[in-house]
């Protein structure tokens, strides 16, 4: 569904992507691991077009992201194009970004009906069946602030399933979490996983990683060092940065 093709990009004279390359299968799951700083969100930022690319470019679905540049010469998408693609990528942040003013219900439906332009009543539905899945049934309408953080990013992810995405991107989604809360937010993560959802996902939780990751990806200063099964990266790391970032984190 995916892939990055030297992908790089600086912020000034900071260049936090150095020609990285990333295959994702549709229905397959990637983790991406690596130190703070090594360029984690600027990748799946610029996979999600929140991030403009200064050469290389990424495809999903076969449909170009954001600016290439090919033979010396850009190629952009207009920004309706944009739009579109940006509706079919699902992103969970670390914080959970729900509108504050509109109920858990409302939450989930809203996306679909503004950017999709589907029938109102017909999101509500499926909304329903999302938030039933994700456990929140009974909390269809109550209001953010009334729900604990696991359940706030548990409506994340359930607005996230209602734009029907091909692919979803995670960003840390359990490290604004206490840690009580975060076995919650990876169940329903792993149910997904089963279901057969498209995911990269950026976490330190190396036991999650080991469960649900079909590849894991190692960042480190904005280059992929090392990329295979969990069972060879994690168990053991061909890299010595590797072996140096999981004995740090576990
Ligand atoms: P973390 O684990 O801390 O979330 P990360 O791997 O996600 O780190 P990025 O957020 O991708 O790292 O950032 C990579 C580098 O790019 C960092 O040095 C960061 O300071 C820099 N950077 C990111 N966004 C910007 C920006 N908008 N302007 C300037 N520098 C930026
Ligand atoms: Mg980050």
């Amino acid at each position: 569904v995916v892939q990055v093709r030297g992908a790089r990009k600086s912020f000034g004279h900071h260049e936090v992507l150095h020609g990285v390359d990333l295959d994702v299968e549709r229905g397959t799951v990637t983790v991406v691991l690596g130190p703070s700083g090594s360029g984690k969100s600027t990748l799946l930022r610029a996979i999600n077009h929140l991030e403009k690319l200064d050469a290389g470019y990424v495809g999903v679905d076969g449909e170009l992201v954001g600016v290439r540049v090919a033979h010396g010469r850009l190629h952009e998408l207009s920004e309706r194009a944009i739009l579109r693609q940006r509706a079919r990528i699902g992103f969970v942040f670390q914080g959970f970004n729900l509108f504050p003013h509109l109920t858990v219900l409302e939450n989930v439906v809203e996306a679909p009906v503004a950017a999709l332009r589907r029938d109102r009543g017909e999101v509500r539905a499926e909304a329903l069946a999302l938030l039933d899945r994700v456990g929140l049934a009974d909390k269809a309408d109550a209001y953010p602030r009334q729900l604990s953080g696991g359940q706030q990013q548990r409506v994340a992810i359930a607005r996230a399933l209602a734009l029907r995405p091909q692919l979803i991107l995670f960003d840390e989604p359990t490290s604004a979490l206490d840690p009580e809360l975060v076995g919650e937010v990876l169940a329903v993560i792993k149910d997904l996983a089963a279901a057969g959802t498209t995911m990269i996902i950026v976490t330190h939780e190396i036991g999650f990683a080991r469960e649900v990751a079909d590849t894991v990806v190692f960042l480190d200063g904005g280059r992929v060092v090392e990329q295979g099964p969990p069972d060879e990266v994690l168990t053991r790391p061909r890299h010595a940065r590797t072996a140096a970032f999981l004995s740090r984190v576990r």
